[in-house]
């Protein structure tokens, strides 16, 4: 990355959908994309980095724009065959396309190549300009704990038991105990705007923000600038609702500019929310409110704008 590039900090669907924006409105070989690790996951002996490759799928053009992961018009041969020979395991939808890129990230980690290389690779082969950097090469799996005390990981809990209602509290010990990968610190300290995408609060910016190091860099800084991922109380899609709780703050962009004050100087917030412009500026904190239910590509590059704009970075 250049001196003084732009830093997002993503998850997945809705952080992809601002990026697809983002890179229309800047020159993405100055942007760095710090990417959520925390729902990665072996699954039938493949490593699986599921916001990873939404971002880089999203940025490549080829994303399922109806799921919003995965590869538009993939296939699911081998997993229909895997299901005959054991149907009890098999929960998560993996393409046959899709599949390549596990194979390959598996096999080049097998052979020594590290997280960010492989990402590198295959960003690369996709045709994604921008710098994705996975937040850590470390385990950092986020486990959520249920009212009953049973752990689960996060994908375990989305997709195989559907987000259910019952979350006591959210475990981000691994994260905490994980190193930055390498880059992420600096790209962190030099950038010239820092960017928080619309992801989800706990489970994918708060895994980012629970590495080492990382929460202070920002605290020092502190002019990053977010965009809310909650639209009048609600989230978009995904669970934060049921997440957002645990954190003791309200389902609301009110409530995630509690959870980001420290570190963060401004938010956008949808126009929906507009009454919040005020709580949210008590908390010292700029805020504006815009469009930002990303309907289209031309909504997200209008709302990437706006706050690049904040961020003093256009
Ligand atoms: P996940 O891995 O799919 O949970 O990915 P994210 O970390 O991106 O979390 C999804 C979050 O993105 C949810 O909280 C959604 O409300 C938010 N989101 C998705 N689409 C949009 C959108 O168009 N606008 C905004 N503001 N938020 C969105």
């Amino acid at each position: 990355m250049s001196e003084g590039g732009v830093v997002a900090l993503a998850g997945g669907v809705g952080a992809a959908r601002f990026l697809e924006g983002l890179v229309q409105v800047m020159d993405p070989a100055e942007l760095t994309v710090v990417v959520n690790t925390g729902d990665d996951r072996d699954f039938f002996g493949l490593r699986v980095c599921p916001d990873l490759d939404i971002v880089t799928y999203t940025l490549a053009g080829v994303v399922d724009r109806g799921t919003g992961w995965g590869i538009e018009g993939d296939s699911f041969a081998l997993l229909e065959a895997l299901r005959r020979l054991r149907s009890d395991d098999v929960w998560f939808n993996l393409g046959d396309r899709d599949l390549a890129t596990h194979v390959h990230r598996t096999q080049r980690l097998r052979d020594g190549a590290s997280l960010c290389e492989v990402t590198a690779e295959v960003g690369a082969a996709f045709g994604v300009r921008a710098r994705l950097l996975p937040m850590t090469e470390d385990p950092a799996a986020t486990i959520i704990v249920r009212e009953d005390g049973t752990r689960t990981d996060f994908e375990e809990y989305l997709v195989r038991d559907g987000a259910p209602d019952d979350v006591a509290a959210v475990d981000l010990s691994a994260a905490a105990a994980a190193r930055p990968a390498p880059g992420v610190i600096d790209a962190l300290e030099s950038a010239r705007a820092v960017l928080v995408c619309p992801s989800n609060p706990i489970v994918s910016i708060g895994t980012i923000l629970a590495l080492p190091g990382v929460r202070a860099v920002l605290r020092a800084r502190r002019d990053a600038v977010a965009v809310s991922p909650i639209i009048g109380g609600r989230p978009v899609k995904g669970p934060a609702d049921r997440l957002i709780p645990t954190a003791g703050v309200e389902v609301s962009a009110l409530g995630v500019a509690q959870l980001y004050r420290d570190f963060c100087s401004g938010m956008v917030i949808d126009t929906v929310d507009r009454e919040l412009l005020g709580p949210i500026r008590d908390l010292d904190l700029r805020a504006r409110a815009e469009q930002t239910l990303m309907r289209s590509s031309r909504i997200a590059a209008d709302l990437a704008a706006v706050t690049l704009e904040m961020a003093g970075a256009r």
